[in-house]
């Protein structure tokens, strides 16, 4: 396994093997990697003849400074993870060598990027796919994987890929958790020992919304869904939305053969966590 760090040599190597006929997969993450990241790389694998990871943590899409600072930094472990499921090149670039310049460009991704994580993490979204067309114009991949555990997230790459009419085939993966049904996250390491135990309430809740939700009006899930999680002792919620799948705007109303999504972010203690489930009626 390569690591590359700066973009002339990616490019290089990326136009080699694309002339040579050969096709790209690639897995962007910022690090820290767990069993979740690397089902990505894994199916990459599977699908294409050159596998590229990059690990980059991406200063311009924290909007809280502290949690940026915080984020885990772990690469030797990472590249030993990945060596291990198969991956034949990390991309891994300083914050100089991706942001020589300040960035200026602004992204309109209207509703998409106004609601949930767009709300309450203002200029994310477009520091997501600033980093993320970057990347793209780097690695020069067929195809790139990401995970539905950032489901919003996944629905703006695809805005960008079509209003950038970028070549890149979009291959989502389902969300990986823990054996008590907790999402992984990078950022689970960082809950304390009590956090940990009752983290998987949140997942179990989205279970409840599930089963709730063919025989329960809209309003009545997101009560539920509110009552529980504020009687948790450790947990904040910040939001829970029943979303359109396309569009992700707000539902407020079971219509007969829609499926949606309940999406949830919740704090415990300095950490946000956020986790998705499809409903179906
Ligand atoms: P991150 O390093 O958190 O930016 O994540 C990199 C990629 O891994 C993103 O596409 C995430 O959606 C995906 N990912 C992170 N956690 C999970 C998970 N538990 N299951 C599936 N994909 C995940």
């Amino acid at each position: 396994m390569k690591i590359i760090n700066t973009i002339l040599e990616m490019q290089a190597f990326s136009s080699l093997r694309r002339k040579a006929g050969k096709k790209l997969g690639f897995v962007p993450t910022m690090g820290a990697l767990h069993k979740g990241h690397l089902e990505l790389v894994k199916q990459a694998v599977k699908e294409n003849d050159v596998v590229v990871c990059s690990i980059f943590v991406n200063p311009i899409q924290f909007n809280n400074p502290d949690d940026l600072k915080k984020y885990p930094r772990t690469f030797e472990k990472d590249s030993a993870m990945l060596n291990d499921v198969g991956c034949d090149v990390i991309f891994y670039p300083s914050v100089e060598e991706m942001y020589p310049e300040p960035v200026t460009r602004v992204y309109d991704f209207g509703n998409l990027e106004k609601v949930m994580e767009g709300k309450f993490r203002p200029g994310h979204f477009n520091g997501v796919a600033v980093v993320v067309k970057k990347l793209f114009d780097i690695v020069m991949p067929q195809r790139a994987y990401f995970g539905e555990k950032d489901f919003q997230q996944l629905a703006i790459i695809k805005a960008l890929v079509k209003m950038e009419n970028l070549d890149v085939e979009i291959v989502p993966c389902p969300i990986v958790r823990e054996d008590d049904g907790l999402a992984m996250s990078s950022r689970n390491v960082r809950l304390s020992p009590e956090h940990r135990k009752h983290a998987p309430r949140i997942y179990e809740t989205l279970v409840k919304a599930r089963n709730m939700f063919p025989v329960s009006t809209v309003a009545e899930v997101q009560k539920e869904v509110a009552k529980i999680i504020e009687n948790e002792p450790f947990m904040q919620l910040e939001y829970f939305e029943v979303s359109d799948l396309e569009t992700l705007e707000p539902v407020s109303e079971n219509k007969p053969g829609k499926s949606v999504i309940g999406c949830i972010a919740v704090h415990m203690g300095d950490v946000r966590l956020i986790d998705n489930m499809i409903f179906n009626l």
